[in-house]
């Protein structure tokens, strides 16, 4: 019998974010694709969920044109995640990185655009760039430094990506809507690719030094996974959405010492805190953003989101799960 399920896409669907996106909309009974050349994701981010006849997984890289073309032909919806992930690969893999967030977009893009699929586009912070206005409001400057520094690769690109898609909204018709989300922390993010929370964890749990890059002043907002995903959700089935930016995060700061400290209380660690140069940490030409805050009024005011999870209990669920995993 045919059945008339929703059949939506993640691309990046193995990876931290997309996987639990994945399970969110398994849960409400969507048919989930998954598409992911598991370079960053890893095939054990959704193996609980491989027992679900919905879920279907493609080992692919999005810069495959013809297999995009074909599954994104026969989606419901497209969540566009697959991307270069965290400061470290960018830093290490400039060109991969700005090619794969340039071309995979425009691939992605001009797919859904032939039929009209409604596509919600992962976009970031780091848009943003060392813009010292805060909190940041959709609507903000964005600043970057030199193209000496390859930091700014991830942020230029995907601004890159925003402009593709909000282009292919006016122009083909396309219904695309642009999540630029925050720092986002919960059980399956890896710290290999630099993020903090997941390194300071690992690094409390084994006793080593927790190595804070800087000064440890700069601060971040940290927003619970679930939190985010669910925000995903309601906007990418929100018509007054459709052309529109959205921050999607926390607005709970913290200093990265601070942060540090938080996480050897929580894991009772006798770890010591250790301050470690940036140029040690991602080499000479490396800048840090110094603050990163989210205004979130847009999005509460659409969909009247509000982060549940605090940070402190975002870190015992994380700490937890690095514990059952040893
Ligand atoms: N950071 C740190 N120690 C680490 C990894 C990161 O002090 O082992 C710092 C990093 O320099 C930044 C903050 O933590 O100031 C958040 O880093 P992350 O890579 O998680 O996210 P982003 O820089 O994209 O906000």
């Amino acid at each position: 019998m045919a059945t008339n399920k929703r059949k939506v896409l993640i691309t990046g669907g193995a990876g931290f974010i997309g996987s639990h996106l994945a399970e969110k909309l398994l849960q409400k009974g969507e048919e989930v694709f998954v598409i992911d050349n598991l370079s960053t994701g890893r095939i054990e981010n959704i193996s609980h969920l491989r027992k679900n006849r919905n879920l279907h997984f493609i080992k692919d890289t999005i810069l495959n044109k013809k297999r995009v073309e074909r599954l994104v032909s026969r989606m419901s919806q497209v969540y566009h995640l697959a991307a270069a992930v965290g400061v470290k690969t960018v830093v290490e893999k400039p060109l991969e990185s700005f090619l794969l967030n340039l071309r995979g977009t425009e691939i992605v893009l001009e797919a859904a655009s032939k039929k009209k699929i409604p596509v919600l586009l992962a976009s970031t912070s780091e848009v943003y760039g060392k813009n010292s206005k805060l909190p940041f409001k959709e609507e903000d400057d964005r600043v970057y430094g030199s193209a000496l520094q390859s930091r700014w690769g991830y942020g230029m690109s995907k601004g890159g990506d925003e402009f593709m898609a909000l282009a292919y909204c006016r122009e083909k018709g396309l219904p695309a809507v642009i999540v630029r989300i925050f720092n986002v922390i919960g059980p399956r993010q890896t710290g290999v690719y630099g993020m903090v929370v997941p390194r300071f964890v690992d690094q409390a749990l084994s006793g080593n030094s927790i190595t804070v890059y800087g000064n440890g002043f700069q601060t971040r907002c940290f927003a619970y996974v679930s939190d985010v995903v669910e925000a995903l959700i309601a906007l990418s089935s929100h018509h007054k959405a459709i052309g529109q930016i959205f921050n999607v995060g926390s607005d709970e700061e913290i200093s990265i010492k601070d942060l540090a400290k938080t996480v050897k209380i929580l894991t009772a660690s006798p770890s010591r805190i250790t301050f470690v140069p940036y140029s040690k940490a991602y080499g000479q030409d490396f800048v840090d953003m110094e603050h990163r805050k989210p205004d979130i009024s847009k999005i509460g005011k659409l969909i009247g989101y509000r982060p549940k999870v605090s940070l402190e209990e975002s870190l015992k669920i994380i700490i937890n799960y690095f514990n059952a995993k040893k």
